[in-house]
Order: C-alpha cells, then sequence, then structure tokens
C-alpha cells in the first residue's frame, strides 16, 4: 500500500481525484501556510487529504467528510494503512448536515464535493474561517463550463451554483479570491482582517 497505488485505483475507477497540477499549486500553498488545521469536504478514498498530510510531514490535523460510506471506509483503511489516523479524521455524512454542528476554526478549507452545494460550502467555510485562513474550491471551472455562454446541458444546476461561489467569493469585501485556470479550475480564496 502506497500514495501511488491509492491513485492509480481511484483513476481506475473513474473517482474524480485531484489533478496533479492542482495538487502542485496546493502543495505550495500549504509549504507556506504550515496550517495546523485543515477541513475537506470530499474525501473519495483518501488521496488528497493523505497528499496535504505528507507534504505538511504528516504534522497536520485534518477533518475529510465522504457522503458516500463505502468510499469513506476505504479511505479509513487507506489511511489506517499509511499509520495516518492521528493526523487525517474521515467524518462519514452529507457536509450539508455536518457543516453546521462544527465550530472548531480550520487553517485551510479544500471544497471538492456537490458542485451544487458551493455556495452553501462557502458560506459555512467562512464561518468556520479565521483571520487569514484560506478556502480552495476545486472544479470552479467545470470543464469550461462555468466561463462559457453554453448552458444547456444537464450540469446547468451546478454551473449556476460554481457561478454563484465565483461572484459571491470575489464581491465579498472580507475576502480576496483568485480564480485559478488549471486543472479543473482552482479558487484561492484568503480570508482578510476585518476592519
Ligand atoms: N478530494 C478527493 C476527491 C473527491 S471526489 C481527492 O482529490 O482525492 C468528490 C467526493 O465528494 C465523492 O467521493 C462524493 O461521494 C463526495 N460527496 C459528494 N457530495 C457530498 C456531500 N454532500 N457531502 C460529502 N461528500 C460528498
Ligand atoms: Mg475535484
Amino acid at each position: 500500500m502506497n500514495i501511488e497505488y491509492i491513485k492509480k485505483k481511484a483513476l481506475n475507477e473513474h473517482i474524480p481525484i485531484i489533478m496533479d497540477d492542482t495538487l502542485e499549486i496546493i502543495k505550495k500553498i500549504l509549504l507556506e501556510e504550515k496550517p495546523k488545521r485543515i477541513l475537506e469536504l470530499g474525501t473519495a478514498t483518501g488521496y488528497s487529504s493523505i497528499c496535504f498530510s505528507n507534504v505538511l510531514n504528516n504534522n497536520v490535523y485534518i477533518d475529510t467528510i465522504e457522503l458516500d460510506e463505502e468510499r469513506a471506509n476505504e479511505a479509513i483503511e487507506n489511511i489506517n494503512e499509511l499509520g495516518l489516523q492521528k493526523s487525517i479524521n474521515v467524518i462519514i455524512g452529507n457536509a450539508v448536515d455536518i457543516l453546521p454542528k462544527l465550530k472548531e476554526k480550520y487553517d485551510v478549507f479544500f471544497i471538492d464535493a456537490a458542485k451544487g452545494k458551493y455556495p452553501f460550502f462557502l458560506k459555512e467555510t467562512i464561518r468556520l474561517s479565521k483571520k487569514g485562513s484560506i478556502i480552495l474550491a476545486d472544479n470552479i471551472l467545470y470543464k469550461g463550463y462555468v466561463m462559457s455562454d453554453y448552458n444547456k446541458h444537464k450540469q446547468r444546476t451546478a454551473v449556476r451554483n460554481l457561478r454563484e461561489y465565483i461572484k459571491k467569493s470575489t464581491e465579498d469585501i472580507n475576502l480576496k479570491t483568485e480564480i485559478l485556470e488549471i486543472g479543473d479550475g482552482l479558487a484561492v480564496s484568503r480570508v482578510l482582517p476585518s476592519e
């Protein structure tokens, strides 16, 4: 068992794990920020959370939420086999229900689940943030649909909500947001000190 095996297995099963170039950018951000606590929405089989933990020498605490029980259990197995159970905690359930119950603040957030819920995830991650926290949202450009005017495909609810996320996160005066055209699009927001 190693990280390459977990990655290959996920790709074989068409699980949409984080893309290589997106991961490289996030690793850089994590090395600069040295977060103590990370919250991830969308664990899948644990690939991204294990990568985040590893780049920080497993000197971090990650809560990660996964709706699909089978995937969550596979993630827990992977994490246990790699001896990372002290640094990564998998929470099984719907992030929409779990987020409002969380109270402790986090330094970095990685939103990577249920595109139709991104505006709600933004609102909740802001609530759980502190000055200087970073909120990352993967797949924000969703195969280019988000920036195109094509509106008739079956993913239009997701696209509408991703557009709303971009609008809210760029217009919020308490956030400084950049939309990066890497991978499937990554939104990077920093929580500014409020005056
Ligand atoms: N972050 C992972 C990939 C996550 S794929 C990686 O890069 O390795 C997205 C995952 O989000 C899927 O496993 C899906 O089951 C989960 N998901 C979708 N909606 C969710 C929700 N409302 N709450 C929690 N998890 C959700
Ligand atoms: Mg993703």
